[in-house]
């Protein structure tokens, strides 16, 4: 068993409906633990890098511009960032988490509880990083080295 750090991000949609204290909960029940946190404004040029290996998907602009909240009020443009540390973490919080499209996601998930469409978007809560090398460089896009315990 491998000791993993992930990013969980808790998205505007979460956000703007007061759903972070339940995936920090759900987190935490899970028996991960938190290593860092914060609250970022996100700009175009993070939205960017975050999102990267998605650049040539035909929903890349809708990303960009959900992530940076603009679908969810430009007074409240904020995302909860987190990392979360434990065993087999990357896989076992995206087991938490949930599937992409909200409507697939299990019940019981993050994202089968509280995930929904919307105008043919995804509002599906939270970012989960996919693998190990996913975390490692989106761990270090969100966080200075000493903002993260352990
Ligand atoms: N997404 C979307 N439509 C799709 C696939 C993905 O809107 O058909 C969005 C959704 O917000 C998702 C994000 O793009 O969370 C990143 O996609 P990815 O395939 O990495 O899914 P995730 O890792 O978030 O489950
Ligand atoms: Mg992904």
């Amino acid at each position: 068993m491998a000791i993993e750090k992930t990013l969980i991000l808790v998205k505007p949609d979460g956000m703007k409906r007061k759903l972070s204290g339940i995936v920090v909960d759900r987190l935490d029940n899970a028996g991960f633990d938190m290593v860092a946190s914060k609250i970022v404004s996100v700009s175009e040029e993070l939205a960017r890098e975050h999102y990267a290996l998605l650049k040539d998907m035909p929903f890349f602009p809708n990303l960009i511009q959900f992530i940076k909240g603009d679908f969810h009020g430009v007074s409240d443009r904020r995302v909860l960032a987190m990392v979360y540390k434990g065993e087999n973490a990357v896989k076992g919080i995206r087991a938490v988490v949930g599937a992409t499209n909200p409507e697939q996601a299990a019940p019981g998930t993050i994202r089968g509880s509280f995930g929904r469409i919307c105008q043919g978007n995804f509002e599906n809560v939270v970012h989960a990083s996919g693998n190990v090398e996913e975390a490692d460089r989106e761990i270090k896009i969100w966080f200075k080295p000493e903002e993260v315990v352990g």
